[in-house]
């Protein structure tokens, strides 16, 4: 329940120091800031919202913030509360927040002076309260280095304890989150969670990960999907650990952090980072950097990635040749894992054991999984769509009552809309969304993610999607969008020809794929248009194709 994560974080506050739960921009918080500010958060909501009573008994409200403490105050506030947080997806345009935004029905947004002119506007259109945060105090170096008083901060510490214990906070299966889907395959859709389903999540990943107040997290990730949210956030903050924000991706900030962490003759700081996760593309993003240092700058950073205790990957594909980049770099081998908005995370390669290349790994404690055929049977082998049923389920899509009675079958398994495999050990892969990467080629299907696999291994080519083309003979043709490497480009450019021509493409990719496999159309691009997440919507990129094609 939201008592819990409450309950944890002053737990974590009441260890002998008053101990660090949040990095940004160079300034520490404190457990114990985060709780009190979480109670300046509930005064806010309850002169706006619920007129001074204690509960606002399932409201919406709208979290608009960077990755900051305040973003986690404001949530934590809103639990207390009884509401429900609905986080804000800050790169969205005007009118898909709106979108957002009047779906959930949202009662008031609590915004960063940032965001003040767009959200302002867009709650007044939304008839929802607007106010900004108040700003959360950080620790002076003061307090961190030497304790506060023994017991001043005992006194705080009870204090803060029956403050909390004054609200009659939602708990069980009463709504505590919604959040809104990559919009990966449609309009994204608002999927409710629950204080049970959140709890037991962040316990599952706690467990799995082995987070513990020893951890460090450098954060780099948008918090309006689970990936930010719960992996990268809420799990550490339960467990104990220092969450270090980096509102922007940035590949010399990050690089950077890792080398100020460790050096090679043996130092450790003391905020030395000891988790990342990131999307595919991040991984991607690295490698160029790295490649783009010189060998010295190149040694301290693999050495300094190498002594992280874990690296983890996931929502979408990671392509074979990035983990093995990574791996020869830094010695990591990546932990891919597999996750959705609805569960959060179901399947993962082991913290302890064998990481399997091209797999998701096996279920996580507490989840169950099976796999249908098309006729909706349990297969042990092949492919077919993946169900999950766990205590990390989600309640329903908001305001969808139709749409989540079809998303689950009639022993309560939700059909994730995925294809997968299991392999002889038991470790999943996915073969990607049925709908946009399985492919319908002839009599065959194939999959999407496996052909980009194998295409990334081209010395040429730096990003890739493939998709089917809809195609009269074949039902559906193999088409690849290419994003060249840089260089390739500026060679092709100066002789004026392509970085890559189709005969070519086949050609070396004709030891690698079966024939029908190959692609028949070639695209290139300078990039791909990727979402918030790093992933390529690929029916608008098909109608994007389409028109052109006509
Ligand atoms: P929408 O539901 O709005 O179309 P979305 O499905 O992209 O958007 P998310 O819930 O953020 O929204 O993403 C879940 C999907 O991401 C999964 O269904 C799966 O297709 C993909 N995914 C996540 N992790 C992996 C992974 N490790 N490998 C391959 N695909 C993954
Ligand atoms: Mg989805």
């Amino acid at each position: 329940s939201s008592m819990e994560m409450i309950k944890e974080t002053i737990k974590h506050a009441s260890g002998g120091q008053d101990r660090v739960a949040l990095r940004a921009a160079k300034k520490s918080y404190s457990y114990l800031q985060l709780v009190s500010s979480a109670l300046d958060i509930t005064s806010i909501l309850r002169s706006n919202v619920i007129n001074g009573s204690t509960c606002l008994d399932g409201a919406r409200v709208g979290i608009a913030a960077k990755p900051s403490p305040e973003f986690v105050a404001g949530v934590l506030g809103t639990w207390l509360c009884g509401g429900v947080a609905v986080p804000l997806a800050l790169s969205y345009p005007e009118a898909e927040l709106l979108h957002v935004m009047n779906d959930s029905d949202i009662s008031m947004v609590l915004s960063s002076e940032e965001h003040q002119g767009i959200l302002e506007n867009v709650a007044a259109q939304c008839s929802a309260k607007f106010s900004l945060f108040p700003s959360v105090t950080s620790m002076s170096p003061v307090t961190e280095s030497h304790e506060h008083s023994q017991n001043g901060r005992a006194g705080m510490i009870s204090n803060l304890t029956s403050e909390v214990a004054k609200f009659p906070t939602k708990e069980g299966d009463d709504p505590a989150l919604i959040l809104y889907t990559s919009g990966t395959t449609g309009k994204p859709k608002g999927v409710v969670h629950t204080h049970n389903s959140i709890i037991s999540q962040v316990q599952i990943l706690t467990e799995a990960w082995e987070y513990s107040s020893k951890d460090q997290f450098l954060h780099c990730l948008p918090l309006h999907h689970v990936h930010g949210l719960f992996n990268a956030l809420l799990a550490p903050l339960y467990a104990g650990a220092v969450v270090d924000f980096m509102p922007k991706f940035s590949v010399r900030g990050i690089w950077q952090r890792w080398r100020d962490s460790y050096s090679k003759d043996g130092y450790k700081a003391d905020d030395a980072i000891t988790l990342f996760t990131g999307v595919p593309t991040m991984y991607t993003r690295l490698l160029q950097g790295y490649e783009a240092m010189d060998a010295d700058q190149r040694a301290a950073s693999a050495y300094a990635a190498s002594q992280l205790r874990l690296m983890m990957c996931g929502s979408s594909a990671l392509p074979y040749p990035v983990m093995k980049q990574w791996e020869d770099v830094t010695g990591h081998r990546l932990l891919e894992r597999y996750g959705m908005t609805e569960f959060v995370m179901a399947i993962s390669n082991p913290l302890h054991g064998k990481r399997k290349g091209g797999t998701v790994g096996k279920p996580l404690p507490r989840v169950e999984v099976k796999t249908l055929s098309d006729e909706g049977v349990e297969i042990k082998t092949g492919e077919g769509e993946l169900c999950v049923r766990s205590p990390s389920l989600f309640k329903e899509y908001w305001k969808k009552e139709t749409v989540t009675k079809e998303s689950f079958t009639d022993d309560g398994f939700f059909k994730t809309g995925d294809t997968v495999t299991v392999d002889e050990d038991g470790y999943f892969k996915i073969l990607g969304r049925t709908n946009a990467d399985i492919m319908k080629v002839g009599g065959y299907k194939l999959s999407a993610l496996e052909i980009e696999a194998v295409l990334l291994e081209h010395d040429a080519i730096l990003e890739c999607c493939v998709l089917g083309l809809p195609d009269k003979d074949y039902g559906e043709v193999v088409c690849a969008i290419i994003v060249p490497h840089e260089d390739v480009k500026k060679k092709a450019e100066q002789e004026s020809k392509p970085a890559l021509t189709l005969q070519e493409l086949r050609s070396w990719a004709l030891e690698r794929l079966a024939p029908y496999k190959l692609p028949k159309k070639l695209f290139l691009r300078d990039k791909l248009p990727r979402n918030a997440m790093g992933k390529v919507n690929k029916k608008e990129m098909k109608k994007l194709l389409e028109a052109e094609a006509a």
